[in-house]
């Protein structure tokens, strides 16, 4: 056996290498360099923590997330791997402990905030110590025309300049096309080899709602399908998350905020308690998320329209990273998209990266209206095809039904051009419905043909004008506080040259179950009560540690312990997820109690019978 795959399994507790993380393995063992695109959840960090334990000396890891280093370096440690960090957050009594174990060569893993890798008394130590590889992590930080841009990043070359002969890594769970060839190229990897894993990710359930009121609509989703489970809620505003985390707080959840205007304590508070309890929901902005390892979040639920499909993958892509089911939920109305539509337009960038911008979101909103599989749009996106409708996303489960939206749309495309393309949706939709509103009747449209004109009602007129904006038959002119304006595709849809069907309106009593279920439910019923025990066990022993209860074991290493049964060490070292170490710490226990539990059980059913 090689000795990767003893690692893998003495120390991690898995029997067999993933997708390409063997390839990735050798490539780096051998000293050459890397660059993976993997979606997250792939298991990328296997691919860097693997080879640095086999080469002679410490991998050095980059990564921007400081917050998360000391849960990383706890998890190692748990699977009886020396790791260690270095940062601002530690006392300089730590850091020098640090230096002094990798001057001794004792760690196998340094992990290291961008910041200080670059700084010259950080490469001075390098120079004395024995050095297996650099793995930089979040490596589309480099690009400057993403979201992420981080200008350190850029300057990294200088570790590869000092220390050329040292095999490199660079990890990202998102890039397209041209974000790996800028990778490429400001990390001077261009002799690297090319990882790029598919980004299907097959246990995420994809849904888009469309309509109003977007909370009450996340309610529902969340008491029928997630009313214990944790997750993630993205707002676009601090404002909506502080509002949306009371909301949710008040109906009895526990929701913590997270977004860059609260102070770093409370921050690093929200997410500890995020990782460490089970079933917390945070409401944050984007600022919240990245590189979260946290495995069984169950749902990811979009309140806003995210920017572009990069940012909407990456954020869902949070959800089951233990490749259990879980949802991606977004509901998204007429507001959302006047409101992305006026961030476009009032952004100062030049004109060609406003060009970039502006097809990114319209792949968004094309993404949203669509009547199609979602997934199927979503790998085309990012140059993948997948032959066949995937089967788990809301339009392939239950097909949307359309209607002929041509003789409405000439209504309302009229009654914008009568009143002088002057006026906002809201004003429009009430001129349409024939409400004698102040306004109307002073500007004297309650004289017009189109007043009082249609049979839809409020809803359905919003649903209408929402997707004439999306498929860019009007645009709100935010010069002009929102006042909706014709393009001229309306040209054809006036004079008759062409019918529009649309998606029909949502009612929002209609509320379909998504299949997911969580990893427990799947189990044989007569497990279930075991399975929760084993987690409130887990909890207690996460407690006594301090750490997060998946770091202890993951939800499906309970459930294989619930259907194995396994009654001595052998058997429970074939369950996988348990590592040497683990067995050690935790093997006896798990069999005493697995033991204790299944005799109780019989005795009750004796007792009953
Ligand atoms: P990424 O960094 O790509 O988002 P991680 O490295 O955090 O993903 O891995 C995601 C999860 O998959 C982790 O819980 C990890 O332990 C698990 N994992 C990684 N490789 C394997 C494997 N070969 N077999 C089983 N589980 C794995
Ligand atoms: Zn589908």
């Amino acid at each position: 056996m090689s000795q990767a795959l003893d690692i893998l399994r003495s120390r991690f507790g898995y029997a067999q290498f993933r997708f390409q993380q063997q390839q990735i393995i050798d490539c780096l063992i051998s000293g050459q360099d890397a660059l993976v695109l993997m979606p997250t959840g792939g298991g990328k960090s296997l691919c860097y923590q693997i080879p640095a334990m086999v080469r002679d000396g410490t991998g050095i890891i980059i990564s921007p997330l400081i917050a998360l280093m000391q849960d990383q370096v706890d998890a190692l440690a748990l699977n009886g791997i020396n790791a260690a960090f270095l940062n601002s957050t530690q006392t300089l009594e730590q850091q020098r402990l640090v230096r002094r174990q990798l001057h001794a060569n004792e760690i196998d893993l340094l992990y290291v905030a961008p910041e200080r890798a670059l700084g010259d008394d950080f490469l001075e130590m390098l120079a004395d110590c024995r050095i297996a590889l650099f793995a930089i992590d979040e490596a589309h930080c480099v690009s400057q025309w993403g979201h992420d841009f981080r200008p350190d990043y850029q300057k990294l070359t200088r570790l590869h300049e000092h220390f050329p002969e040292i095999p490199r890594i660079a990890l990202t769970a998102t890039a397209d096309q041209r974000t790996l060839r800028e990778i490429e190229q400001q990390l001077q990897l261009q002799e690297a080899r090319r990882f790029v894993h598919s980004f299907d990710r097959p246990n995420l359930f994809y849904r888009v709602t469309q309509g109003d009121n977007n909370r009450q609509r996340l309610w529902r989703f969340l008491q029928q399908n997630h009313s214990a489970d944790a997750g993630i809620v993205y707002c676009l505003s601090r404002k909506r998350v502080e509002e949306t985390a009371r909301w949710l707080s008040d109906k009895g959840r526990l929701a913590l905020p997270y977004h860059a205007g609260l102070d770093k304590h409370t921050r690093a508070e929200h997410q500890r308690i995020f990782l460490q309890q089970e079933g917390v929901i945070i409401v944050a902005t984007i600022a919240f998320g990245m590189g979260i390892d946290k495995p069984d979040v169950r749902f990811v639920a979009h309140l806003n329209l995210p920017k572009n499909l990069e940012s909407y993958y990456q954020e869902t892509g949070r959800a089951g990273r233990d490749g259990e089911p879980a949802d991606a939920w977004m509901a998204y109305g007429l507001q959302d998209i006047i409101t992305l539509r006026q961030m476009m337009a009032q952004s100062d960038a030049d004109d060609q990266f406003k060009r970039v911008l502006h097809h990114k979101m319209e792949a968004m909103l094309g993404f949203c209206e669509q009547t199609g599989c979602r997934r199927q749009t979503l790998l085309a996106y990012f140059d993948e095809s997948l032959e066949q409708p995937c089967g788990n996303c809301d339009n392939c489960v239950e097909p949307p039904q359309t209607w002929n939206a041509t003789e409405a749309a000439r209504m309302a495309l009229s009654c914008v051009y009568r009143t002088g393309q002057r006026f906002g949706v809201n004003y429009v939709i009430d001129v349409l419905m024939g409400n004698a509103r102040d306004r109307i009747m002073q500007n004297r449209h309650d004289q017009l043909s189109t007043f009082g004109i249609g049979d839809l009602d409020n809803n359905e007129w919003r649903s209408l004008f929402r997707q004439l904006i999306a498929l860019g038959y009007l645009y709100a002119d935010i010069d002009n506080y929102g006042a909706l304006k014709m393009t001229p595709d309306c040209k054809p849809l006036l004079n008759g040259a062409k019918q529009l069907l649309l998606r029909k309106f949502e009612r929002s009593s209609k509320v379909v179950k998504s299949k997911t279920t969580k990893p427990g439910t799947e189990l044989q019923a007569a497990d279930t009560p075991l399975f929760e025990a084993l987690r409130l066990h887990r909890k207690q022993l996460a407690q006594e540690q301090g750490v997060p209860p998946y770091v202890i074991l993951h939800d499906k290493t309970l459930a294989a312990i619930c259907e194995q049964r396994p009654d001595s060490i052998e058997e429970l070292e074939l369950i996988p997820g348990i590592g040497a170490r683990k067995l050690e710490l935790y093997g006896e226990d798990l069999i005493q109690f697995t033991r204790q539990y299944s005799r109780d059980e019989l005795i009750l059913a004796d007792e009953t019978d």
